[in-house]
């Protein structure tokens, strides 16, 4: 069997300012760091002598923190995509001291950062990630590796096919720049526009990162002349990657993976910096074991996904967590029961009202019909609903602590089912 919500589609202008705020929420961070890199750019060239060495090993130092990060979470995919910008770095410094004894050393040095690395990051993020340690990552490691060798055989016997190859002009004049090979814009259009698809797609932290990480990567390759400039782009670079990898990984322990609401460890940290006046409302769904043994867990798990996704539209101020199984809170910070009564009333009947479609799994053999079907009930298509039941509490005098309000909730929670379900009590 399997389950379809009956289709609501979102009014377009509602969907984009949606994907914007994710957009916004996930960039914001990273991009505030580039800005800060770039508007640092001529403090950085005004450092005094003594500390040039020391900013020159800013990057590798950010790099290093974003390959630890990541090899401490076992997330191989960051891990290598950090020691690609140390290589970068590696690159553009190289390119830079050979520029006038070496030309052919340069161009290479130079070509091998702006071409393969944007492929190489972009290729890392469309693999699976499969931990650093691993067979796949010691694969992707041989892979790396092998790039590197070719680039040392190409600058050891000074063969030229690959250079004139990737130093082809294609671009129009308008576009192209004077500094980069049209291989390497491309490379970087290319990396960029994927990766920025994928952001769009799903508003990941870490897919932010990555995305500024590249930009701050192209911003660095197209101003090689200017040390300053490399070492800052490439310093935000490593740290953009390491602190959203934080980011992201403190997000996946407070967010529940089934329902995508905030888990329990995210209610109990809320709990403890509530103010005097509050409200909590435990919810439960009603004979949710029996509906699982009537339809099977993974209709059951829609349904979970189903009550969260209303919750998320609980009015008056009320933020859901799911408690854990079928339980469900919501946390009205500054608001007494009385006020927030309504909401969850409102609650309560739009998931009694909510009408699934169960069908069966291979009848819409292809994809497209079976989309075009969602929503309409043929005859042959059976709907599920299921109802929940409330306690609500609030602080009081005698309920001081967010522990005693949950109880209190929970009793009230109780009563609802005892009374006989899908109903709210206080
Ligand atoms: P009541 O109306 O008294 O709440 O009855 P109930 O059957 O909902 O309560 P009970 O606590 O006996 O059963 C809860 C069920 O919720 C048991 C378990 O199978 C189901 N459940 C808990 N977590 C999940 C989950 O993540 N997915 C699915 N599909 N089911 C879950
Ligand atoms: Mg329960
Ligand atoms: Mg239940």
């Amino acid at each position: 069997m399997c389950l379809a919500a009956p289709r609501q589609p979102k009014p377009f202008v509602q969907e984009c300012s949606l994907i914007m705020a994710g957009l916004l929420r996930t960039l914001w961070l990273p991009l505030l760091l580039l800005l800060a890199a770039h508007l640092l750019i001529p403090a950085w060239q005004d450092l005094p002598r003594a500390f040039r060495p020391l900013s020159g090993l800013a990057p590798y130092a950010a790099a290093l923190l974003a390959v630890v990060t990541a090899a401490a979470f076992n997330q191989g995919r960051t891990a290598l995509t950090g020691a690609l910008l140390a290589l970068a770095y590696w690159s553009l410094e190289s390119a830079v001291d050979a520029a006038h004894a070496d030309p052919f050393r340069a161009a290479t040095f130079y070509a091998a950062c702006t071409v393969l690395v944007p492929l190489n990051v972009l290729l890392l993020r469309l693999l699976p990630e499969r931990g650093l340690l691993t067979s796949h990552g010691l694969l992707r490691m041989l892979l790396l590796a092998l790039q590197l060798l070719a680039v040392a055989v190409i600058l050891l016997r000074e063969i030229s096919g690959p250079l004139i190859l990737v130093g082809r002009d294609f671009l129009p004049p308008l576009i192209a720049s004077a500094q980069m090979p049209d291989a390497g814009l491309l490379a970087f259009v290319l990396a960029l526009a994927l990766s920025g698809w994928l952001l769009w797609r799903q508003a990941s932290i870490l897919d932010g990162g990555l995305v500024v990480a590249l930009l701050a990567l192209l911003l660095a390759g197209l101003q090689v002349a200017d040390t300053a400039a490399v070492e800052a782009y490439l310093t935000a670079g490593g740290l953009v990657l390491a602190i959203t990898l934080v980011l992201q990984t403190h997000h996946i322990a407070y967010r529940d993976d089934l329902t995508g609401l905030p888990s329990r460890r995210a209610l109990n940290q809320r709990l403890d910096s509530l103010g005097r006046r509050y409200s909590i409302a435990m919810l439960d769904v009603d004979h949710f074991k029996q509906f699982n043994d009537t339809y099977g867990h993974e209709v059951g798990d829609q349904v979970l996904r189903m009550v969260a996704g209303r919750l998320r539209q609980v009015r008056g101020g009320g933020k859901p967590y799911r408690y854990g199984g079928e339980e469900f809170t919501i946390v009205f910070p500054g608001k007494p029961v009385e006020r927030v009564m309504e909401a969850l009333e409102d609650v309560r009947q739009s998931i009694e009202e909510y009408r699934m479609v169960l069908r069966d799994r291979d009848r819409p053999a292809n994809k497209r019909q079976g989309k075009a079907k969602r929503g309409h009930r043929d005859g042959r298509a059976q709907t599920v609903s299921v109802t929940i039941s409330i306690g609500v509490a609030e602080r009081t005098e005698t309920l001081r602590t967010p522990d005693a309000v949950l109880v209190a909730a929970d009793k009230a929670l109780y009563r609802a089912k005892k009374t006989g379900r899908n109903r709210l009590s206080t």
